[in-house]
């Protein structure tokens, strides 16, 4: 069920699905969706610095009713606090934007050049402090993870990238099941660019189900964590809705034989924000 969870290599449970909140509006409408995501049964919020929301996402979770050990919460650390040496600054921002005494994930947001590394060393000692439950990076390709766990303690638990049906990562995937760490995908849904699919709506028209339904479905049944954005409590409420239905393998085999390694956002390779 919406519930159901992984566990991080450091034993750590974390939900297979979540609500991913880019580009909602701090005040109402964050608040707004991330109640409405909590009342239908969501208990992982996927927030970051960047997004300017993580006083509405707080709110949201003590107004909830649901006690906060039962609530699963990410940030990340922004490129620039990377590049300005002010990491454990900003961890103690979004902290208490939030109004959390610990978060459960902590991910930086992109591999800056000559600056992850360093940006690690700061969580992995956030991490032993006992001040985030996990630690994992984001956007990161295999050349990042080696360089990066070349000067780890702790491994990564978590790599969160963009990740749907045109863009699967196989190998990516593989890689990191391998190591351990467990694979997250943003834009799940393409940005909602993958809801017009014919392949992907023919499957959802076989399963009476919607198209972003069969793409979550796919996810989980592929072992990714999922965090689908909606600020429409009738798809927050459809998108979780895929507990009750599974792909045949052969539908999974159709899905995956759609991937053309097409990215719709930026190529960590050469993100310079
Ligand atoms: P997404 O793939 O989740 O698509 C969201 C859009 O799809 C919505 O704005 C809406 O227009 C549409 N949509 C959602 N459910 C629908 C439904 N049932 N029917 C029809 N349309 C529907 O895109 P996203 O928001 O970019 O990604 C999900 C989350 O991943 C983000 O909110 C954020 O938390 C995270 N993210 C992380 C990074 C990163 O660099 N780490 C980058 C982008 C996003």
């Amino acid at each position: 069920n919406l519930q159901d969870t992984t566990t991080l290599h450091n034993g750590v449970k974390m939900p297979w699905f979540g609500l991913g909140v880019y580009k909602v509006q701090e005040g109402e409408e964050a608040l707004q969706s991330v109640k409405a995501a909590i009342k239908a049964g969501y208990r992982s919020i996927d927030t970051a610095a960047l997004y300017q929301n993580e006083e509405s996402v707080g709110q949201a979770i003590r107004e909830s009713g649901v006690p906060r050990e039962e609530l699963f919460i990410t940030t990340k650390v922004w490129n620039t606090d990377q590049r300005n040496d002010s990491v454990l600054e900003a961890f103690e921002i979004s902290l208490k934007k939030l109004g959390l005494d610990y978060v459960d994930l902590y991910l930086v947001h992109w591999p800056v050049k000559e600056k992850y590394k360093q940006t690690w060393k700061v969580l992995e000692k956030l991490y032993k402090e006992g001040r985030i439950r996990a630690i994992g990076v984001s956007n990161f390709k295999i050349h990042q993870l080696e360089d990066l766990m070349s000067v780890a303690e702790v491994k990564p638990m978590v790599n969160q990238v963009e990740l749907h049906p045109l863009l699967a990562q196989p190998e990516l995937r593989n890689y990191c099941k391998k190591q351990g760490i467990q694979i997250e995908a943003w834009a799940p849904l393409g940005q909602g660019r993958m809801l017009e699919h014919p392949v992907i709506n023919e499957i959802a028209s076989k399963y009476n189900t919607s198209t972003a339904q069969v793409i979550l479905r796919w996810d989980l049944q592929n072992e990714i964590v999922t965090i689908p954005k909606s600020v429409k409590e009738s798809r927050i409420i459809e998108n979780a809705d895929i507990f009750d239905f599974a792909l045949s393998a052969e539908d999974i085999e159709k899905i995956n034989a759609l991937n053309e390694n097409k990215r719709f956002g930026a190529d960590p390779d050469n993100f310079t924000f």
